[in-house]
């Protein structure tokens, strides 16, 4: 066991200590047989909710209603969740209501796929009962049971299946595989928010390049926001390796290469702010292409976007990214925003004992750009001269 499995131990033994069964589940079991890094630390327990808060000190009541409790122990947070079925389940989605059982066979049945069915108790040995751990050992992702009905049940798991490729590099079974060709089409009864979780995981992965290659090989992607007339686009997108560092850049680069605006963005449902972020990246992607190079004023308006840009570029280009070279030039900048610009409106106003009006952005914009190219020093006294000096310039013309 790990040192994060280590320091969670209390929680599992405080439960098993009130008489009820407690286990490591998911992700973070099979990240840790993979020996990959353990993401969050999920506990599945016979306890119900309100036995889990009245044993603990510090809950958070997360998602009650699906059996989940905060628990935090020294101060990091654990989600406890009561050993569960899923009830019926109703339009290809997962269940609104579930039910409590108190084994852990049935909670591990429910499960999607069998990397992520292996619970650890605590002496670290592993229940396994679907085979999880040699489909580790085979780098093979399979549903726990038949994988017609579990897509069926819920349609998400199929492209969880995909992120899950993306991530880990495993291969899908071939009955797994199959259920995906016969029942992609149920992707469309689950929310657009929900698909957009999991595909940006995908967009992230170290092996984005097999998951496209499946998603299109599978058809699965003819279901997805905006591409089912993109299939040649996505296809471009498998051929590039490298992993986008953040997911600004995994989404520009899916934009950029699959033709989508903000507009085609819109349907994927992200949020306002990640479609403007995105948006000025692909902005600046076309203006730095066409200017050749990154121009002193691109530096300063793009300001804090500069490493997504330049790593975008550097990838769409096949080029190196010059992202130190380029913030060292950007921190060399006389002024790096409007802010800290020596003048504002209202000196401007004064000086010039005129009403406010078009005029006075005009100017500002005038003084910045004086600044920027090193015209003007950027000190009060200095800049109402220069702005004097330009008004008389223009005025003769
Ligand atoms: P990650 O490391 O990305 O969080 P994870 O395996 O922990 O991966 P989660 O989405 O956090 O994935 O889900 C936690 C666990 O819950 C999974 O390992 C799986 O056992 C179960 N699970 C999640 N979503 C589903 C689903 N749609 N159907 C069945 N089981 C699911
Ligand atoms: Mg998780």
């Amino acid at each position: 066991m790990n040192e994060q499995f280590r320091q969670a131990l209390p929680v599992i033994e405080t439960l098993k200590r009130h008489g009820h069964e407690a286990y490591f589940v998911g992700g973070a079991v099979r990240d840790y047989l993979l020996k990959r890094p353990i993401g969050d630390i999920d506990i599945a327990t016979s306890a119900h909710p309100y036995e889990v808060m009245s044993i603990f000190p510090k809950t958070v009541p997360v998602g009650i209603a699906h059996g989940t409790v905060m628990v935090i122990e020294r101060g990091v947070s654990y989600e406890v969740t009561t050993f569960r079925k899923e009830g019926r389940y109703e339009d290809y989605r997962r269940p609104k209501d579930v039910t409590f059982v108190r084994s852990l066979y049935e909670d591990l049945q429910r499960r999607d796929f069998t990397i992520n069915a292996i619970a650890m108790n605590e002496h670290g040995d592993m229940i396994d009962p679907f085979g999880g751990m040699e489909a580790l050992n085979d780098r093979i992702i399979e549903t726990v049971g038949d994988a017609r009905e579990r897509f069926s049940e819920d349609a998400l798991r199929m492209m969880r299946a995909l992120r899950f490729v993306s991530q880990l590099g495993f291969s899908l079974s071939a009955e797994t595989k199959q259920a995906i060709v016969q029942y992609g089409h149920l992707l469309q009864h689950i929310a657009v928010e929900r698909i957009a979780v999991e595909f940006e995981k995908l967009l992230l992965g170290s092996f984005m390049s097999k998951a496209i290659e499946l998603l299109i090989e599978t058809n699965l992607f003819s279901y997805l926001p905006e591409l089912a007339t993109k299939k040649k686009e996505l296809a471009q997108l498998a051929a590039y390796s490298l992993v986008p560092v953040h997911r600004i850049e995994a989404w520009a680069r899916f934009a950029y290469v699959a033709r989508l605006d903000s507009q085609g963005l819109k349907q994927w449902k992200l949020s306002n702010h990640l479609i403007r972020d995105v948006s000025i990246c692909l902005e600046a992607l076309e203006r730095i292409h066409s200017l050749h190079d990154w121009t002193t004023d691109a530096l300063y308006e793009y300001g804090r976007y500069i490493p997504h840009i330049e790593r975008l570029r550097a990838v769409l280009h096949g080029d190196e990214p010059y992202v130190q070279h380029l913030l060292k030039r950007w921190e060399a900048l006389p002024i790096r925003e409007r802010k800290q610009l020596a003048i504002n409106g209202h000196d401007l106003l004064a000086l010039f004992e005129r009403k406010a009006g078009p005029w006075l952005a005009e100017m500002i914009g005038k003084i910045e750009r004086a600044v920027l190219r090193g015209e003007v020093e950027n000190e009060k006294e200095k800049l109402k001269e220069w702005a004097v000096c330009n008004q008389k310039r223009e005025n003769n013309y």
